[in-house]
């Protein structure tokens, strides 16, 4: 079924009884070429971009829960391509190339927008570096404008500008930066897989990788043994315990990460604020409410929610930066597990000394713009052996060997506690 403006108009007339499921229920079949643990963005995307691109259909996602239940359904939907090291910065670049024909590719209306992303300044130093992040972002083909004061107000003139904590020195703009829909995102790379062939098992618990002689045979599940010759696991923040029934320790720690959403209101936010120095950002939904959040709980655990202090912290961040927000009434918070890694970048391999085995993970708090990238990087890892072109450097043994690492915010080897 294609989705059209026409569709619509004549299924509106016709009471609305053309419509289909989104994507098949499948049931397991005992074998398969390849099985993809995780039903979330990336396991989505993975499947998808391995048939359509590789031509690979014989496969099964296999989800614990629903569909888009974890952290893809979890996000507060930023979507930017603004790294500054190589090895992160060509590959967001391409992801963001892949969000820009993203709902042509699916013919899904994934709310993509790039309404602008700014990220805020607060002293001479701070202005430097996003100097420095510009003008990569630009080398990269990606774009960039440095704002002074005066050009964050006009972009932004509700900001407080004369608190004296965190002046507002300027921001960074990435106008091709914004948000996008994150079910709609899960929904419409699953309606993709699965009209091309793909098994969408759901309720289907992966609980063990079957291995013999270093080569993968399949896995176990809630749901009875399934064969396979290759197993991706792209399961975010379980990958540590997922790596585990391989027995492989990841370097991945998982940790709470919060975020919050008001009441609708009237249009009045119309870009993504990143106050980085007080740990807050903010954009508004197309339903009107203000989605925001703040940084991680700082505490390891498997938890979907999160602590109070948190909640205060963010808080007054939006409140230091904004104090008009202190009107709006909040409706709802909830958590997501991060599956942090040491330099905070994200890993796409094979699992070394496993044949067969491969490994999507270490997205920390930002992995949800990753999401076409990912997927089409992990699909050419899986199908052809040999690593993307733009995800090469997302090697695991960069954290064994210590060549590699790539450390975006500069913050050392524990970017959990950064
Ligand atoms: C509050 C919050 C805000 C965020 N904001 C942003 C943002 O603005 N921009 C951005 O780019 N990123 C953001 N992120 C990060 C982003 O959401 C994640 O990095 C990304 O969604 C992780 O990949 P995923 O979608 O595949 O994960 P998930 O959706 O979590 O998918 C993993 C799936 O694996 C399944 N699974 C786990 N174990 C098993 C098993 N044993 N068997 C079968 N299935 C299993 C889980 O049930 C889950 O559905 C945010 C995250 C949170 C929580």
């Amino acid at each position: 079924m294609r989705f059209s403006g026409w569709k619509v108009i004549k299924e509106g007339l016709t009471g609305n009884r053309g419509w289909s499921a989104h994507w098949r229920d499948a049931q397991p079949k005992p074998e398969y070429d390849m099985v993809i643990i995780g039903g979330g963005g990336h396991g989505l995307s993975t499947a998808y971009y391995l048939a359509k691109n590789h031509g690979m259909t014989n496969i099964a996602v296999l989800e614990k829960g629903y569909l888009g239940g974890g952290n893809v359904g979890r996000n507060t939907t930023i979507v930017r391509a603004n790294y500054f090291l190589q090895g992160n910065s060509e590959f967001y670049s391409h992801s963001l190339k892949l969000w820009e024909g993203l709902e042509e590719d699916l013919n899904y209306n994934v709310m993509h927008s790039q309404r602008g992303l700014i990220n805020l300044f607060h002293s001479d130093g701070q202005r430097d570096a996003f100097a420095r992040r510009g003008n990569m972002m630009v080398n990269q083909g990606d774009d960039a404008i440095l704002l002074d004061r005066d050009g964050v107000r006009k972009h932004l003139p509700y900001l407080d500008f004369e608190q004296t904590r965190f002046p507002i020195y300027g921001g960074l703009y990435h106008p091709r930066g914004g948000t996008a829909r994150h079910d709609a995102v899960a929904w419409g790379y699953a309606r993709g897989a699965s009209d091309r062939g793909v098994d969408l098992v759901q309720n289907c618990e992966v609980t063990g990788i079957d291995i013999e002689n270093g080569v993968v045979k399949g896995v176990q599940t809630t749901r009875g043994a399934i064969r396979a010759k290759k197993v991706g696991i792209i399961v975010a923040g379980r990958s540590g315990q997922v790596a585990a029934m391989a027995g492989r320790r990841l370097p991945i720690e998982s940790h709470i990460l919060q975020a919050f959403v008001t009441e609708g209101l009237k249009p009045v936010i119309d870009h993504v604020i990143s106050f980085g120095m007080g740990h807050f950002y903010i954009s508004q939904s197309d339903k009107g409410g203000l989605v925001f959040g703040g940084d991680l709980d700082f505490y390891a655990s498997y938890a979907q929610r999160g602590n109070l202090p948190m909640k205060e912290h963010v808080m007054e961040a939006g409140m230091t930066l904004m104090p008009m927000i202190g009107k709006a009434k909040v409706l709802r918070s909830w958590g997501g597990i991060m599956d942090m890694t040491p330099d905070g970048s994200p890993i796409i391999d094979k699992m070394e000394g496993i044949d067969g085995l491969y490994i999507d993970c270490g997205w920390n708090y930002g992995g949800f713009k990753a999401v076409p990238a990912s997927g089409w990087c992990m699909a050419h890892l899986m199908a052809t052996d040999r690593p993307h072109e733009v995800a090469a450097k997302y090697r695991l043994d960069r954290f064994r060997t210590g060549i590699g690492i790539m450390d975006e915010e500069g913050t050392g080897s524990q970017h959990n506690l950064h």
